[in-house]
């Protein structure tokens, strides 16, 4: 199954491993595998179902120890939703930030530079140094909008 889907993340988590005197798991590597061919925003659940489908012996408790190690390595981050929270690969991502569809529950990526120039203009004044930020912009997707368009009618 070798494959060169994640190499570089597999270094840097055994490097995190090593690091922090943690032994290397087979199941930890085959759940950042699924995790990283998956490309999209999932839940803990949502990747149980994945991992699930290939190795049936690995639990909802593994998953999750998993994705909070790989968020701690810096290969995974997470968005915090009303509800569960979603999981997306992090490692040499470019900054983006999110549409959610409050009624399907579709993430959506975005990223615009002059949203971010203004909001570091808007720091500068004030003389606040950003470390981070998160939009989350809530609505509802194209379909779902469409589909209350049409309920309306
Ligand atoms: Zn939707
Ligand atoms: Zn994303």
């Amino acid at each position: 199954m070798a494959s060169a889907v994640g190499r570089e993340e597999k270094e840097v988590l055994n490097a995190y491993l090593l690091k922090n005197h943690l032994k290397r798991s087979e199941q930890r590597e085959a759940i950042l595998d699924v995790f990283l061919r998956a490309e999209k925003h999932l839940s803990v659940d949502d990747l149980l179902g994945l991992v699930q489908k290939r190795h049936p012996d690995i639990g909802r408790t593994t998953v999750y120890r998993t994705l909070k190690l790989l968020q701690e390595a810096g290969l995974a981050s997470e968005l915090p939703l009303d509800g569960e929270s979603r999981f997306e690969p992090d490692y040499n991502r470019a900054h983006h930030d999110h549409f959610i569809c409050k009624s399907c529950g579709d993430i959506f990526e975005f990223s615009s530079p002059e949203i971010e120039r203004l909001q570091d203009l808007a720091a500068e004044e004030i003389g606040f140094v950003i470390q981070g930020h998160r939009h989350q912009i809530f609505g509802l997707c194209r379909r779902c909008a469409a589909k209350a368009n049409e309920a309306h009618r």
